[in-house]
């Protein structure tokens, strides 16, 4: 274990208030000693208690003061790190933070990696693994629910769930085990439909587990939706109505993979991640011509196809390839211009939709009436999806939600070892057999916690984090 001490600058590098250099490690303290004074000119860093907070200067080596500044100090195990630390708060220009950054690597520290103090954290079983991913995700996240369930993660929700199962199966494994050692006092009949029921009830926990992630994915990182509809249709009014409420919290998602740029609706409790096609609609004039295949190829990955329809003019054959693509698909239909004359009804859109597809496959179409250019529906808008994705209510409850996609990965490797258990049992397989798939979903289960985690992975996960964290 690394036991060099870090430094990093904590808070944004960019003008403001007050700016936080931190340093962990053994010498973190004498180190920063070397350059701190207190109000007499005394250099006495090394005298203070833990956890306590001292005004002072930073001093250059030719005695000369870089910054007035409060300097913390709290000494191991009691801190993040559970190294000795100490939090310089400087003043919050990026040149000044970065002097103090520079003086506190010529006195001795080496400037930290990306989350590299959570990650000695981590290492040093301060926290396990899955609440360190949710100290990250707390730093990114985009809405209440996100933040909320961050902080349920880091103070141990997944950790307490994930051990509570693993506690089970490991019974188990450890009864097989010492039955197989010791026929003479431990008996094995009548185990299998004992084991039978335990498993069952993982089984179920699990998959709960694992049907929490989709809904925990679209909460944290916004549900992934789709507006099509003819040109005119108000699709771009529709997605300037959805981004200019929230203006001030809207960004592009630059850097995602797809070609399509994406616009973040923050609605409060929802994110809507709203795929832009209006650049498509530009090049070219009809449904026809942009290219089914494409919008069919965007839409086959949302979460949501917001259907904008032009109530004011009739249905056309437009409509009709439209109609296709949702096939299947979770789909509110806008009747959109309910301020003009409505010629377009529900019971048309009805028919078409009959016409088009069986009817078992309406039931994720829902329709509404709005007017973009008026501002109204908006709000039975976002009600309805609400409604469609989270039954009207979003998840504050106890729920443990699943919201990393390597948590759902590993939770679906332990559900299918655990449900080759279940065919070693209704095969009548010898013992070893169940222990054997036993093992391997005790071992899934802990790589989310951290245990069982190569160094590599440990790696990657820390380093995807922001410097200073
Ligand atoms: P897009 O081609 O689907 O993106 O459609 P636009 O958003 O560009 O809108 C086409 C035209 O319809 C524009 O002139 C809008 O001002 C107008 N429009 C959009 N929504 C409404 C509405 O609710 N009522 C009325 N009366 N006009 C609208």
């Amino acid at each position: 274990m690394k036991t060099d001490t870090i430094a990093s600058i904590a808070t944004a590098v960019s003008d403001s208030g007050i700016g936080i250099i931190r340093v962990s490690g053994e010498e973190a303290i004498s180190i920063v000693h070397k350059i701190y004074q207190n109000k007499k000119k005394e250099y006495v860093l090394q005298s203070y208690a833990s956890h306590t907070i001292h005004y002072g200067f930073m001093i250059e080596e030719d005695g000369s003061i870089i910054d007035e500044v409060m300097v913390s100090v709290m000494k191991a195990p009691r801190s993040y790190t559970m190294e000795d630390t100490v939090e310089i708060n400087c003043h919050g220009g990026a040149l000044m933070m970065k002097k103090i950054l520079m003086a506190v690597t010529k006195a001795g520290a080496r400037i930290a990696e990306p989350g590299e103090f959570t990650k000695r954290a981590f290492l040093n079983g301060r926290i396990d693994l899955s609440e360190a991913e949710a100290v990250m995700d707390i730093i990114h996240a985009k809405n209440e629910f996100a933040l909320k369930s961050s902080v349920k993660q880091l103070r141990g929700s997944v950790f307490d769930k994930i051990k509570e199962l693993r506690d089970k199966i490991l019974y188990e494994i450890a009864f097989i085990e010492s039955a197989l050692d010791d026929p003479e006092h431990i008996n094995l009949d009548g185990y299998a439909d004992r084991l039978s029921e335990q498993v069952i009830s993982i089984v179920k926990e699990l998959e709960k587990l694992l049907s929490s992630a989709d809904d925990g994915r679209m909460l944290k990182e916004g549900i992934r939706t789709v507006i099509v509809g003819k040109p005119n249709a108000g699709k771009s009014s529709l997605l300037n109505l959805l981004v200019g409420e929230e203006r001030a919290i809207v960004t592009d998602i630059a850097g995602t993979t797809r070609d399509t740029l994406e616009e973040t609706v923050n609605l409060g409790d929802v994110t809507l991640n709203v795929i832009d096609t209006a650049g498509i609609r530009n090049t070219e004039d009809t449904v026809e011509k942009i290219g089914v295949e494409r919008a069919k190829k965007i839409s086959e990955d949302a979460d949501l196809i917001l259907y904008v329809i032009d109530s004011s003019v009739p249905l056309d054959e437009n409509d009709e390839n439209i109609v296709r693509l949702i096939q299947g698909r979770k789909t509110i239909i806008l009747f959109n211009k309910s301020d003009l004359k409505e010629v377009v009804t529900k019971k048309d859109v009805d028919i078409l939709l009959s016409d088009t597809f069986e009817s078992e496959k309406k039931e994720n179409i829902f329709m509404i009436r709005i007017s973009a250019k008026e501002n109204d529906g908006m709000d039975s808008l976002m009600d309805l999806i609400k409604d469609m994705f989270f039954h009207g209510q979003i998840g504050f409850n106890d729920e443990v939600y699943i919201t990393n996609a390597r948590h759902k990965e590993a939770v679906l490797e332990a559900l299918e070892s655990m449900r080759q258990v279940q065919v070693s049992l209704e095969n009548n397989m010898p013992e070893d057999f169940y222990s054997i798939d036993l093992m391997s979903a005790y071992a899934s289960l802990g790589r989310i916690i951290g245990e069982e985690v190569e160094d590599d992975l440990v790696n990657e996960i820390f380093s995807k984090f922001c410097m200073g964290k």
